[in-house]
Parts: structure tokens; sequence; C-alpha cells
């Protein structure tokens, strides 16, 4: 079994109904929360690196500097994973791998906190992003800046999911070979968005990323805003993705679900 403790990293402001159709007329804080995991035989890691200061750096100058406007965002250094893993008695050195569910800046603006770890995505969704420097990656809200210099030669890229299924989707790619942690492709909000299935102390868990922004969105299958989903990679593979959500959840009632901003999830589960 493992450990899984949610970290909040950081927040940005955004409206309520822009995340969730339905959603009040109201400005929230929508937190940023990464998964620090510990496996007995591999050590620690991490669902995603979650916001860093680097996040200000890799946006201060244009064109990147219109992904702060955007979303408007807070990412002080001790919400950082990298400081915040120092209540576990471990030091940056000591995370040695990442999972990362896709490459949206505030998912890897991390990454270059960890100089031991080892990555894993998807290919198609490193393939998305790593040839799109300026405007094309902004749109995709990708900053080449926030990439380690030696990410390829540090990255697992994952090709496909041939592990025990987990129904409703299907074949799974089990991480460490022992079932504990099987990523499950997400497509939809992303190109090769990637959850994890984690079998934790406590119960399964569901790291649910992008697929909703909200635990709402999942278990009343409401989509964002239609001015939200035009960011989105897939319209059609997001809602899709977000049905399997629903119907694993329906399944498992004891399996927790995890979406990466979901203020409830933070306000229940992030211990500070
Ligand atoms: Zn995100």
């Amino acid at each position: 079994m493992i450990p899984v403790h949610l970290l909040d990293t950081g927040h940005c402001r955004s409206w309520e109904h822009h995340l969730l159709s339905g959603g009040r007329r109201r400005l929230i804080d929508v937190p940023c929360m990464v998964a620090l995991m510990h496996h007995p035989l591999h050590g620690w890691g991490l669902f995603d690196a979650g916001y860093s200061p680097r996040i200000l750096q890799a946006t201060a100058a244009m064109p990147y500097r219109i992904y702060r406007w955007i979303t408007p965002m807070s990412a002080p250094v001790e919400s950082a994973a990298a400081t915040q893993i120092a209540r576990f008695g471990i030091t940056p050195d000591d995370v040695r791998w990442i999972v990362i569910s896709h490459f949206h800046a505030d998912h890897v603006a991390g990454l270059r906190d960890f100089p031991r770890a080892r990555f894993i995505a998807t290919r198609q969704a490193y393939e998305d992003v790593c040839e799109r420097p300026g405007v094309g990656g902004l749109l995709r809200a990708y900053l080449p800046a926030l990439l380690p210099d030696d990410f390829a030669s540090r990255t697992t890229l994952v090709d496909s999911f041939l592990a025990s299924p987990l129904e409703p989707f299907g074949g799974t790619y089990d991480l460490f070979g022992d079932g504990w942690i099987r990523l499950v492709a997400l497509p939809g909000h992303a190109r090769g968005q990637i959850g994890a299935h984690v079998a934790a102390v406590g119960g399964p868990i569901f790291l649910s990323a992008d697929a909703c922004w909200v635990s709402r969105g999942y278990r009343e299958l409401r989509d964002a805003h239609w001015l939200t989903r035009l960011i989105v990679d897939d319209v059609r593979q997001t809602r899709a993705s977000l049905e399997k959500l629903r119907i694993l959840s329906a399944a498992n009632p004891a399996l927790r679900v995890f979406p990466t901003h979901c203020p409830e999830v933070r306000d229940q589960w992030v211990r500070r």
C-alpha cells in the first residue's frame, strides 16, 4: 500500500461558472494540488509537480506573460512541493520519480526543483508540446522554460496501456509492475493526459488530473463553461473521460477521486 499526501502548491483566481456549467458567478481560489507518494522499492515520488515560483520567472516576458493575465496566480515558495516535502523529512534529491499528467504549466512548473527525479509521461502528451515554442505552445498552456534541460534523457514516454484493465477505462500502464500505481488514459482536456489509480493507505485513490476541475464535474456530468471548453484539446473526448470517471466512481463508492483543482478536495484532504 502506498502512503499518499496531497499538497496544495498555490492557487489561481477563477470564476466558478467558468470551471463548471451551472456554477455560481463568483471568483474562487482554485488550488493546484500534487500527490506525494512513497513506494517501498522505488522511494518517494510525485503525481505532477504543481506550481513553483519558477512559473513567475517563466511568465515574466511576452508572449508568456499572457499566461499570467489569463490565470492570475499565487505561487509562493513556501507552497512549492520542493519546500513542503521538508515536513516529511525529505529533500528534493529524495524525490526519485514524477508522473506528469500533462504538460500544462500548472502541472510542470515544479519539475526543475527535483534534479534527481525520473519523469513518466505519455509520448502523445510530450510530442504535442515539445515542438511548440512561443505562441504555439502558449495556446496549449505550455511554457518550455519549465522543462529541465535534460528532460528527454530523464523521461520514460508511455506509448500504450496494456496492463490489467481498470473499467471502464480499459488497459492501464503499471508504473512499477506491482499493480499499486496504474496509469490510465484520460484524453480530452489535454492530448495524452493521464490519471493514476493508486492502491493507497486508507483505500484506493484515483488522481484524475484535469479530467474535470471540480468534483461536481464528474458527479453531475457537468462540462466546463463554453469559454473554458475553447482551450481544451478535444471536447468530445473530455466528455467521454468525464463519463468514465463518473462510472468508475459510482461502481467504487470507497474510491477517493482527486481532481487537481477541486477546492472541496483541498478542504477535505490537504493537511497543513
Ligand atoms: Zn491544471
